[in-house]
């Protein structure tokens, strides 16, 4: 079956997948069915256009998804420490950084405050000045195909559920490989489209890989094949999967043109804590994983205690049908001892 719209990788002989996208069997991608206006990826106008105000305001809190005040509250201490471990994992500060889609710029300050020379950059102008006001972090306006950046002048780049929402992803990611330096990091994170499972066992299975199958976003989703051969095609060869935060319908991907040789985490303790602002960092990140150590250790007391509970009343059920059994049988006697 023909598709309106190509893969990423080129090919345009695409295979049903479900009501709403194709399959790519030549990369392994998910392509969208209905392909959007191209005026739907940048924000001329931040009150009509997509991805301008009332994206933010309106459109991903109908969908069931917290607010930009929420997150910009409640994120810091959870996604942005994932995220923030990855990084640290990669390159330690001071680093060049900038954030693609940073919306309420809070892991850019985070970055900052870490210690790392971190900018942000928004398509939306009302978004941009949420996250000047919100914590002061510099931004920049627009797509990164219309930034006016040195070449190989950052040493990081990260987009965190941006990927998928780019209608010419190749072009991009050749653009921000274009801007980082030779030793630099590129860091995802995006959906990831579990190849070789059918919709329908998708469906139903309830996988949480249902809810990234969002057409009025997201355009294609990768895999991990062919998210290694995009990064592949545009200089970065060296790709490695790290833990996602949302493991069940995520994937993490760090995409370098060198190998890298990871940092580990008491060298990233060393460099937080060589000033004021990191030591805040540390301790956040400390907090982070005591919260998930109490989560886990919660989990497994409760799986105990599930467990415990199973067996009682498995051991209640038959003491009832002892007492049961019993009483028919004295019943059974007396009734005998009658005759
Ligand atoms: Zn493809």
């Amino acid at each position: 079956m023909n598709s309106t719209h190509p893969c990423w990788c080129g090919e345009t002989d695409l295979t049903d997948f479900s009501p709403e996208y194709f399959c790519c069997e030549n990369c392994q991608t998910l392509v969208l069915k209905n392909w959007p206006p191209a005026e739907r990826f940048d924000v001329i106008d931040d009150a009509s256009d997509f991805y301008g105000r009332s994206y933010y305001e309106s459109f991903v809190v109908q969908d069931g998804y917290p607010s930009l005040a929420e997150r910009a509250r409640n994120d810091l201490n959870e996604r942005c420490m994932h995220w923030m471990r990855t990084v640290l994992k990669c390159r330690l500060p001071p680093a060049r950084t900038l954030e693609l889609g940073c919306g309420h710029g809070g892991f850019v300050a985070l970055m900052r405050w870490a210690g790392f020379d971190a900018a942000g950059l928004e398509l939306s102008p009302w978004l941009v000045e949420y996250a000047k006001s919100a914590f002061g972090v510099p931004m920049l306006t627009g797509t990164i195909e219309k930034q006016d950046l040195e070449p190989r002048s950052l040493d990081l780049i990260l987009h965190f559920d941006v990927l998928e929402h780019l209608p010419d992803p190749r072009t991009t990611m050749r653009r921000c490989m274009e801007l980082l330096n030779p030793d630099g990091f590129m860091i995802v994170q995006t959906p990831c489209f579990p190849v070789g499972r059918t919709y329908e066992e998708i469906v139903r299975n309830k996988d949480r890989f249902l809810e990234m199958l969002r057409p009025a976003e997201h355009l294609y989703i990768f895999s991990k094949a062919s998210i290694a051969r995009l990064f592949s095609d545009v200089g970065a060869p060296f790709v490695y999967f790290e833990p996602a935060i949302f493991h069940h319908y995520d994937m993490c991907v760090v995409a370098s043109p060198r190998e890298r040789t990871p940092h580990s985490e008491a060298e990233a303790t060393e460099a937080l804590l060589r000033h004021p602002e990191g030591r805040i960092i540390q301790a956040l990140l400390d907090a982070n994983a005591q919260h998930k150590e109490l989560v886990r250790r919660y989990e497994e007391i409760d799986a105990d205690r599930q467990a415990r509970l199973q067996k009682l009343l498995k051991m209640d059920a038959l003491y009832k049908a002892m007492e049961e059994r019993l009483a028919s049988n004295s019943a059974a006697d007396g009734s005998g001892a009658a005759r």
